[in-house]
This record gives C-alpha cells, structure tokens and sequence, in this order.
C-alpha cells in the first residue's frame, strides 16, 4: 500500500521541496486511493506535482492531457532533467518520431506521456494507447472541457469516451484554476467525477495588489511604470493584436528589452520570445490573452491590462501569473469606458450561439462592475469565485484610496426613478440624457420632455451621469440586461434606496463634489448643530457628525 510518506520522499527527491502546499496532499492521496479527482488551485499553486507524484508512485505510465503544445516540450524538459522518464505527442513532432516514441512508451519506457486533446480524435491512436498500462489519467486545464469557460476545446469532450476504451480501468484527475461553479459543474457531470471529490483551495493571493486606473494615457501610464520598474519582469495584456503591436512599438522605440506574442505572429517567433521571456532576456512581453498559460515563471513583479479584460475568469488567470514567488506584485487594469465597445465587438464576432453571446456579454458586465467599485478588489475577485465573507485586502487601489465618501443617496433615487419613469427599457445613455435634459431628437419623439426627471441632473454632463450610472451598477444598485443592447433596471437593493432603507456613498472626485445631500430636514438639524450640542450641555470639543445627523433626521417625527 502506498502512503503519502513515500509522497513526501518523491516531493523532496525529484523536486526538492521539503512540504506539500494547501491543497497537494489532498489531492494526491485521493488520487492514490483511487478515486476521480477535480482539483482546484489558483494559477501558481502547484497542480503538476498533483499529478506528477502520484505519476511516480504508481506502475505504468500516466497519461496526461493538455492543450498547451508550445508547454509540453518545457515541462517534460524540466522533468527529464529532474531524473524522470516523460515524453510528449504532438504535432510538433513528425510521423516517425511519434511513433517511436509510441513504441518506447508500449515497453514501459515512460513514467509520464504527454498528449494534446487532439490526438484523442484518432480511434486509431485510441487503439495504441489500449496496449499501454495507464493507471492515471490527468487532465490539466480542464477547464477547457466546458462551454461556460473561456478557452473551449471541442476535443477535451473526447475524454470521457477513451475512459470507457482504456483496459486498466485508470483514475481520473481534472486540474483547473477556473473556480466558478459552473465550470465546476461542467467538469465532474462530463468526466464523471463525483462532486464531493473535489480538492478547493482559496484564491486569495496575498502578494498581489489589484488596482484600476481610470483616466489617464494608457501608453504614457505604461511607459512610465515600465520604466519605473525598468529591472523587473511584466506582461502587458492588450485585447487585440494591434493594440500589442502599438503598445510593443512605443516601448521598443523608447528602448525598452521588450517582446511581442499574439496569435498572427509565426510559431517559431512566438516560441523564441516566449524563451526569451522565461530566461529573463526580455523584461517586459506585450501579449494578446495568447500568451501566458500554464507558464512558469516565478519572478514576473506586474501584469499590466492595457484593455479591460473579457472576464473576471481570464482576468484572474492572467493576473495570478504575477507573483508565483510569493514576492509582492501588482496588477493593473487601465480602464476606458471605450473598452466596453471593443470587447463587445469581440464577443459578437466569435460567439454565434445568442444564449452564449447573452452569457459572455453578463460575464463582461461583471469585469465592467470590477473598474466601478468602490470596495475591496481582492473581496470582489473572491466573491465572484464563490468564496464569501473576506476581509478587505488593505493592500488593493480601493482599500488604500484616502479619499471620503460622501453620501449620494439623492442622486441614485433621481438615477433610479428616471429609470422607472422610462419604463426600464432603455440602456445608460438614455437615461443620461433625460436626466441631464438633453435635446436629442431621439429624446424628445419619445416624449421624454414630459417627464418630472427630466433635466433633473442638469447640473451635470452627461458623461458624469453615465458615470455615476456604472458605479450604481457596480455597486449593484442596477441590474443591466444582456443583450447588444443592455438596458437597465431598478434592482432589489436599489428598490431600498428608493425607499431610503438604505443610503449610498461614494467616493467623489473633486470635481463632482456638489453631489452632497440635499434633504431639508438634514440640512435644517445642521444648522442647528451648534445650539443641539448647547442644549444638551455636551463639551464644546463634541461635534456631531453629519451621519449621526442623518440619523437623527430620520428618527425625527415629520409634522
Ligand atoms: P499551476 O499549474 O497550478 O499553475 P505549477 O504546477 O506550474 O502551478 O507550479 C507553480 C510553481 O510552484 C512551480 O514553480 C512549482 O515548482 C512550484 N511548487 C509546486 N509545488 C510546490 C511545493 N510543494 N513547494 C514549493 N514549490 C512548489
Ligand atoms: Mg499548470
Ligand atoms: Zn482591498
């Protein structure tokens, strides 16, 4: 009988380290008793020794699935130097050399054999893989089995079938670091993988720093923090290939030891960067989301989004590269309302199937709520991920943010009862425009004139009030519909608002500050404030606050 003893023995033997991270040795003595394995880590955590080990305890060889052809060859690499026999088939490699390696893995030749999902399509393949001893299957990414992922590989949904073909009868083990329980799902009901024997552990990371910069030049922001952090190595992400040509072209003028990576880019080219990168002769790589995963790279200090990212799932995985080491890092998004457009462009154009279009779109509207809010990042990120009830980080761009909030209750009811008076049939610009009075033809066949909040904000510019419009929806105050055309409505915690069960504050910019509470009474109870304090005799150095005058306000009878 194999024990996790001689688990530990192979970790510090073949690897080196001396203890099992969260997670590990669960993991591995499930799969050593046999049973079908979903194992969930953040990028970084340490899946491949999941499977690695027991790929070492156990007779025969263990077959493992991954998508990441350009990864095979440095991972089985990385093995083979650490003393273990592994292989990989790909089409990297030729016909011949396939199939000798075929024939070296039929006489027990490897202890780990690497094969793209692809390969999976061949029965015949199939065939020769019946006439090898497998005791384990891994399936690394797995979240590529999934529609409701974000990297869909048709061929992963071949697994299940060459379980059924393959003569030992071997374990199964999924390894992901997409956590939503969608995917989740998805994974254990298609490889039959009873749902209690899924490994969990947490996602937060303590050595990131989450951010969201709003406003400012985009290349001079990058250009600024690159050469602030001209020694350290980071990724910039930006949603399209040209948009990683312009960000690559700025820095290498300005020379920076920057590479490229996007999917137009031949494969030997991408391959040389990606080394480069690995071996820290490139500093900086400009990527399109092509780029980076499953990459092992410990020392990466930043990741830079240039553009909003499609979801929060490829947000984290991109994000989480930095800071492997444990080593502080920070991620970045820049954020411009005009991301929302490009990203929505791309969604409709490669998503044809509406119901999923409908998905992708709320899926960007949860990335879009993350540039909007005012609470903890690293809190957002892990309630997205179903992990509920954490602290604020005190480290992210919100926790550290020293501006006050300020109450705009009054605002979001006039925000909210426009909606309700349109209808809650039209998108934010709309509603914008009504509130800010404008004269937009459009606005006023409809009617909107009439209405008792129109020009209710007109204080403001529209693009202020479309603004405070994403924030409300951050904060989840409004609910946007999916669809091309989102519209939005009053959501159950908005509805509190309505009826002043609840107030809303935010931290304003300078130049929004006159959104201050209006309400008379409070206003009345202020300019009371000095005689209230003489009154009840309190010391002079007690002031009431405006919240405790608030309070007061609404306890007070209205006669
Ligand atoms: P994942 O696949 O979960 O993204 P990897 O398997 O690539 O992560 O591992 C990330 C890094 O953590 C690797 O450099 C690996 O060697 C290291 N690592 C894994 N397990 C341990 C451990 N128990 N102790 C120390 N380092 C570990
Ligand atoms: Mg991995
Ligand atoms: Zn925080």
């Amino acid at each position: 009988m194999l024990t996790l003893e001689t688990a530990q023995d192979v970790l510090k033997k073949y690897f080196g380290y001396d203890s099992f991270r969260w997670g590990q040795e669960e993991t591995i003595s499930n799969i050593l008793s046999g049973n079908h394995t979903a194992c969930i880590m953040p990028t970084g955590g340490g899946k491949s020794l999941c499977y690695q080990i027991p790929a070492l305890l156990l007779e025969g060889t263990t077959l493992v699935i991954s998508p990441l052809i350009s990864l095979m060859k440095d991972q089985v690499d990385a093995l083979n130097s650490a003393g273990i026999s592994a292989t990989y088939i790909n089409s990297s490699i030729s016909v011949q050399e396939a199939r000798q390696r075929m024939d070296e893995a039929r006489v027990g030749e490897y202890q780990l054999l690497y094969i793209a999902p692809e390969r999976l399509e061949s029965q015949s393949f199939i065939n020769e893989l019946r006439d090898i001893p497998i005791p384990l299957v891994a399936v690394d990414e797995a979240h590529c089995i999934s529609q409701w992922g974000h990297d869909f590989r048709p061929s992963y949904l071949r697994i299940h079938q060459l379980l059924t073909q393959l003569p030992d009868n071997p374990t199964l083990v999924a390894l992901t670091a997409t956590a939503t329980p969608q995917v989740r799902l998805d994974i254990c009901t298609t490889l039959g993988i009873n749902e209690d024997q899924t490994v969990i552990t947490g996602f937060e990371r303590e050595n990131l720093s989450f951010s969201v910069v709003k406003g400012q030049d985009r290349l001079v922001f990058i250009e600024d923090y690159v050469k602030k952090n001209i020694k350290e190595a980071g990724i910039i992400y930006a949603a399209t290939r040209k948009e990683v040509e312009n960000v690559y072209e700025r820095l290498k003028k300005k020379g920076m030891n920057v590479g490229k990576y996007h999917a137009g880019l031949s494969s030997d080219y991408r391959e040389k960067e990606q080394t480069l990168f690995l071996n820290d002769e490139i500093s900086v790589m400009v990527a399109t989301s092509a780029f980076g995963m499953g990459i092992d790279k410990s020392n990466i200090r930043y990741v830079i989004h240039h553009q909003l990212p499609k979801n929060m799932e490829s947000y984290y995985q991109e994000a989480g590269r930095a800071g492997r080491d444990g080593l502080e890092s920070e991620c970045i998004v820049l954020y411009s309302p005009m991301d929302i457009r490009i990203q929505r462009y791309l969604i409709e154009q490669t998503t044809h199937n509406h119901e999923r279009q409908i998905q992708e779109l709320e899926k960007l509207q949860q990335m879009i709520n993350f540039c909007h809010t005012e609470g903890c990042l690293q809190v957002y990120i892990l309630e997205y991920f179903g992990e509920a009830e954490s602290e604020p980080c005190g480290r992210c761009g919100n926790c550290t943010d020293e501006r006050i909030a300020v109450d705009v209750t009054t605002d979001a009811q006039k925000v909210l009862s426009c909606m309700i008076r349109m209808g809650e049939r039209f998108g934010k610009t709309a509603v914008a425009q009504v509130l800010t009075g404008s004269r937009n033809k459009k606005m006023t066949d409809l009617g909107f004139e009439g209405l008792s909040t129109y020009g209710l904000m007109k204080d403001q510019t529209a693009k202020q009030v479309s603004e405070f419009i994403e924030f409300l929806i951050s904060e989840g105050y409004i609910l946007v519909g999916g669809g091309s055309y989102p519209t939005l409505s009053v959501s159950n915690k908005g509805k509190e608002v309505l009826t002043k069960k609840m107030n809303v504050m935010r931290k304003e910019t300078v130049e929004t500050k006159q959104l201050v509470q209006d309400d008379e009474l409070f206003q009345y109870l202020r300019s009371l404030r000095k005689e209230i304090a003489q009154e009840e005799k309190v010391p002079p150095f007690v002031v009431f606050s405006d919240e405790t005058l608030r309070d007061m306000s609404a306890k007070l009878p209205i006669t």
